[in-house]
């Protein structure tokens, strides 16, 4: 049974991560990533920003149970992640969380569809069915008649929407990118930023991406600013009332509106000057009329 748009506690909270830290090494030579952060997932889109080393890979990485933190709780609805066995985390993580990162993580072998397929067929689906989704989420992507493809045979751009329809074929509840446009042009990286927010808002997935590109944190909902391992969102970006979704953002929103308590990125006209230039078409997100969920199991 699949979580998609389905709020996680009454409130909407996803997951809530209280005074984490996390410290690497000891004594003197110790690096602490994260030195208390607090933060709180809803569904919507939210941009992890700093400049390098500030922890965002860490908070992304503790967030999603992948790592844990030295101190401090991660929450995913109403389950506390430190307190699971690494066995339940790693389910946790297959069924309910999508991963995305820069480049590289396509299995070079397997053609696109195989590539989309393959956490169906860890899940257990059959094969046939499990490539039928995966053909779906591919069209969706704007990437049908390349299914056949293996990753070496596909442009940048191309390979990370087969990356994200991978990311979203389970229909997670979370999406967790890192620098997912890191490796693009920044035009193809537009392109691929505006696709990944308009598809998991269509799968009911919230999605947390790590950035140090403002055009990318732009199309997010909201921002959160980490240095040296604190959020320091409140001393950089006062709150502008009234965020609204990106520019270019054709479709009906599945997705609620930024809760009071977070912080909504600027309003469109109001972005940092080193955002992208005006969006160049895009292949559109082929996505039913009419759907909200962006469902493959129906
Ligand atoms: P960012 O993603 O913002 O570049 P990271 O979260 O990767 O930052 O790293 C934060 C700090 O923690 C950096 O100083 C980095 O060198 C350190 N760090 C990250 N991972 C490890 C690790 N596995 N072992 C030791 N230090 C680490
Ligand atoms: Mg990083």
């Amino acid at each position: 049974m699949a979580y998609a748009g389905r709020p996680g506690t009454l409130d909407g909270m996803l997951i809530s991560a209280r005074n984490l830290v996390m410290t690497y090494g000891t004594g003197g030579s110790a690096t602490h990533a994260l030195a208390g952060v607090d933060l709180d997932l809803r569904p919507g889109s939210l941009a992890i920003m700093g400049p390098s080393g500030s922890g965002k890979t860490t908070l992304l990485h503790c967030l999603a149970g992948i790592v844990r933190p030295t101190s401090g709780t991660v929450t995913f609805r109403d389950q506390q992640l430190s307190a699971m066995s690494d066995r339940q985390r790693t389910a946790l993580r297959r069924k309910d969380f999508g991963f995305l990162f820069q480049s590289g993580q396509l299995l070079a072998e397997l053609p696109a569809s195989e590539n989309v397929a393959l956490p169906l067929m860890l899940d257990g689906q059959p094969v046939k069915t499990a490539i039928a989704s995966a053909r779906e989420w591919l069209g969706r992507l704007g990437l049908a008649g390349m299914e056949n493809r293996r990753p070496g045979e596909l442009s940048g751009g191309q390979a990370q929407r087969v990356a994200i329809a991978r990311a979203l074929i389970t229909q997670p509840s979370v999406v967790f990118a890192d620098e997912p446009t890191g490796a693009l042009d920044q035009a193809t990286g537009q392109q691929v930023m505006q696709i990944l927010v308009q598809a998991s808002a269509h799968a009911g997935a919230a999605l947390v991406v790590v950035t140090h590109d403002p055009g990318v944190a732009a199309a997010c909902q909201r921002t959160v600013v980490m240095r040296d391992g604190r959020d320091v969102s409140a001393e950089t970006a006062p709150p502008q009332p009234g965020a609204q979704p990106a520019p270019g953002f054709p479709y009906d929103q599945p997705v609620p509106r930024a809760q009071p308590a977070q912080r909504p990125n600027p309003a469109p006209g109001q972005v940092p000057p080193q955002s992208y230039p005006p969006a160049p078409p895009h292949p559109p997100a082929q996505f039913p009329a009419g759907s909200t969920t962006g469902s493959v199991r129906s």
